[in-house]
C-alpha cells in the first residue's frame, strides 16, 4: 500500500462523510492505492455510525479503529500509525480544514526527494486573533529555548511520512505524548511546506484556551528539565542572599550594636520564602506525577471496537 491516511475523529460526525468523499475525488487518477484509517476518540454523537457506514463503501479501504472513551487527539494519532499500512503515511484532521490537495503536494515531494523523509505542513498565517496568535508564538520561543528538540512555529501534526520515521515515532511509547515534540525528536530529514487551514465546516474546534494552556504546560514538562533547574537555581539565589544578609546583620549587631527591627519583614520573607518553596514544590509535583502516571504503564488508548471494508476483510 502506498498511501494511509491518519483521520482523529471526535464528534465529527457531519465532517466524515465529505471527508472521505473529498479525498476520493481529489486522489482520482493521482493515487489508487491508499486507505484512510479513521479513528474515533470516543464521539459522543453518531460519528461512529458514520464511519461504520462508509466501511460498507467498497473504495477507498478504510480502516476504523474505535476508542472505549476519548483518549486525546495524541493517542488517536498513535493508534492510526500503529494501525496504517502504508509505506507513506499522513496524519490529517478529519474536519477537512486541512486539505487532501496539500496532501497530493506532499506526496510528491517525497516521490521526487529520497533524501526526504517527512513533509510538514506549517500554517504560515493563522485565522484566530492576535492575541492567541501571540501566545502561541512566545510558547514556540519558550519551548525552543527550553528544550534541546527543535519546535517550528506554526507546524502542525498534518504531516507525511515514509516507513522509517512512522516506524520511530511508534517506538516511543510514552503515555504523555506531546506530538510536536516526538516527531521533531526523532530526527529524520523534514522538509516545511506552508498551508492555508480551511474554515470549519461543520461542528466546533474542540480546544478552549484552557484546553491549549495545559497542552502548553505539558509539552514544556514532556520535552524540557530546564523548569526543575530553575528550582535549584531559586534554591541556589535564596540561600546566597540570605547568607549574605546573615552576615551584614552580626556585623551590624556586634560592631555597631544597631538592633535590626525585625517584625515586618520577618512576615515578608516567611511569606515569600513559604510561597517560593509551594511553587517549587508544585514544579517537581508536576513531574512527578507524569512519573508516576507513566510507572503504571497503562496503554495509551483502549479499542473497544475495529472494522474495515467488509469485501476487503473477507478477500484477505
Ligand atoms: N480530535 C480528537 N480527539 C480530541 C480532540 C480532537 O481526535 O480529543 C480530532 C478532531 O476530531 C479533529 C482534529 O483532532 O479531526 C483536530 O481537532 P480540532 O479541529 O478541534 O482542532 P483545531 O483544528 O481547531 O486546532
Ligand atoms: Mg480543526
Amino acid at each position: 500500500m502506498k498511501l494511509s491516511l491518519v483521520a482523529p475523529c471526535y464528534n465529527e460526525e457531519e465532517n466524515v462523510k465529505e471527508f472521505c468523499a473529498c479525498v476520493k475525488e481529489c486522489f482520482a487518477g493521482k493515487i489508487d492505492d491508499y486507505e484512510i484509517v479513521f479513528v474515533n476518540d470516543g464521539s459522543r454523537d453518531k460519528t461512529l455510525e458514520r464511519l461504520r457506514e462508509l466501511t460498507k463503501l467498497e473504495s477507498p479501504a478504510i480502516q476504523v479503529v474505535s476508542f472505549s472513551r476519548n483518549f486525546g487527539k495524541e493517542s488517536a494519532i498513535y493508534a492510526g500509525l500503529t494501525r496504517a499500512r502504508g509505506d507513506m503515511v499522513c496524519v490529517i484532521d478529519a474536519d477537512l480544514q486541512q486539505r487532501p490537495e496539500t496532501v497530493l503536494e506532499m506526496v510528491e515531494i517525497l516521490d521526487t526527494c529520497p533524501e526526504t523523509d517527512c513533509v510538514c505542513a506549517f500554517q504560515q498565517k493563522r485565522k484566530e486573533s492576535k492575541l492567541l496568535s501571540g501566545l502561541k508564538s512566545m510558547f514556540y520561543k519558550i519551548i525552543n529555548k527550553l528544550s534541546d528538540v527543535n519546535f517550528v512555529n506554526g507546524a502542525s501534526d498534518f504531516r507525511l511520512m515514509r516507513r522509517s520515521m512512522v516506524n520511530a515515532v511508534l517506538s516511543m511509547t510514552e503515555y504523555h505524548r506531546f506530538s510536536k515534540g516526538i516527531f521533531s525528536w526523532v530526527g529524520f530529514n523534514t522538509k516545511f511546506i506552508p498551508y492555508e487551514a480551511a474554515e470549519r465546516q461543520h461542528g466546533s474546534t474542540k480546544w478552549s484556551p484552557l484546553k491549549l494552556f495545559k497542552y502548553a504546560m505539558e509539552g514544556i514538562i514532556a520535552f524540557s528539565t530546564a523548569p526543575l533547574k530553575f528550582v535549584t537555581f531559586l534554591g541556589f539565589l535564596s540561600t546566597f542572599i540570605s547568607f549574605v544578609y546573615m552576615i551584614i546583620t552580626v556585623i551590624q549587631k556586634l560592631c555597631f550594636s544597631i538592633d535590626v527591627p525585625g517584625y515586618a519583614s520577618i512576615i515578608v520573607l516567611l511569606l515569600f520564602m513559604s510561597g517560593m518553596i509551594l511553587f517549587c514544590l508544585g514544579i517537581i509535583g508536576e513531574y512527578l506525577a507524569k512519573m508516576y502516571v507513566q510507572l503504571k504503564n497503562r496503554p495509551i488508548y483502549i479499542e473497544k471496537e475495529y472494522l474495515e471494508n467488509e469485501k476487503k476483510s473477507k478477500d484477505e
